[in-house]
């Protein structure tokens, strides 16, 4: 201590996938109190310890240590490697699911160390998944079916199998919203089945997470300019300062525009709308349109 960002790296890596490059059992370090709550289990142990440049920490307590091995911080084996390297598929799988896992703990706002988890895990899955960026000429729209015969006509175990499941695994890291990915399953006898049902309803999710997009965005602005209506709705409203009977406008008075107008007269739904609004998501304001439905419906109880 204190270890550089790469020895940092190396051994969060290491706790989770080991390292292929040393001659030692995998052993890993982990939390002496990690047997009692709030211990969870992620990356394969309870109480996972995570590495920072001054110290270990536990992933669910305060509790931290300044000892560490030194084969544990050793760099991890080469990402590159051979396109049809067997277990290249599963161990980006393997990987994937644990950075999930870390990442999940972090989003719950657990503890920071999940955070730190997932910076290093992410750096070497994409790391590993960047094999597949192949130098040379590529074909763009080679049709998925076709992948997936040529999968399925090759023997178990061949070279050809591994590459297009490690292709295939290499995407799922790179782009994971590619709609054909969540149509494959894998058949007892290790053939690619590709469910066109299945795709179709993968293709329709992803329409409405990109208009939900959309409304999200619009959500906001309006909320925003709506404010600003009924703010300058307060201002006009704003007692005058009473004018000398001898004067007169010097030019005619302007009508106001009509929708203007007709919003004026719905201040107080508009300052109703803005209440609900006012969590700032659509999410909450969804949420307060529920509200006195419920409240109805426990009176008529
Ligand atoms: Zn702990």
């Amino acid at each position: 201590m204190p270890l550089s960002d790469e020895q940092v790296d190396a051994f969060n890596v290491y706790q989770v996938v080991g390292n292929a490059m040393v001659d030692r059992p995998h052993t890993k370090l982990v939390c002496p109190k990690g047997n009692a709550s709030p211990h969870v289990e992620t990356g394969g142990a309870l109480g996972l310890l995570v590495a920072y440049k001054h110290c270990l920490v536990c992933c669910s307590c305060d509790y931290t240590q300044k000892l560490v091995y030194e084969h544990m911080v050793q760099p991890q084996p080469a990402a590159e490697g051979s396109l049809d390297e067997p277990g290249y598929a599963e161990q980006l799988i393997f990987l994937k699911n644990h950075l999930q896992a870390f990442s999940d703990e972090a989003d719950k706002g657990n503890h920071m160390g999940n955070h730190m988890m997932v910076k290093s895990l992410s750096a070497r899955l994409s790391a590993l998944a960047d094999r597949f960026v192949v130098n040379g000429p590529k074909i763009e729209i080679m049709p998925a079916m076709l992948l997936i015969q040529i999968h399925n006509m090759a023997d178990p175990g061949s070279s050809v199998r591994h590459i297009i499941r490690g292709f295939m695994a290499a995407e799922n890291v790179r782009r994971e919203r590619q709609h054909w990915m969540g149509a494959l399953f894998e058949g007892n006898n290790g053939d690619l089945i590709f469910d066109n049902a299945v795709y179709e309803q993968t293709v329709w999710r992803g329409k409405q997470e990109t208009y939900y997009k959309g409304v999200k965005e619009h959500f906001e602005k309006m909320q925003n300019s709506l404010g600003f209506v009924s703010h300058f709705q307060e201002m006009e409203d704003a007692p005058l300062l009473k004018q000398d009977s001898n004067t007169q406008p010097l030019f005619p008075i302007r009508e106001l525009d009509e929708g203007v107008v007709r919003l004026k007269a719905l201040q107080p739904q508009v300052k109703a709308l803005l209440g609900m609004m006012s969590g700032g998501s659509l999410d909450s304001m969804l949420l307060s349109m529920e509200r006195p439905q419920i409240a109805g419906e426990l009176e008529a109880d």
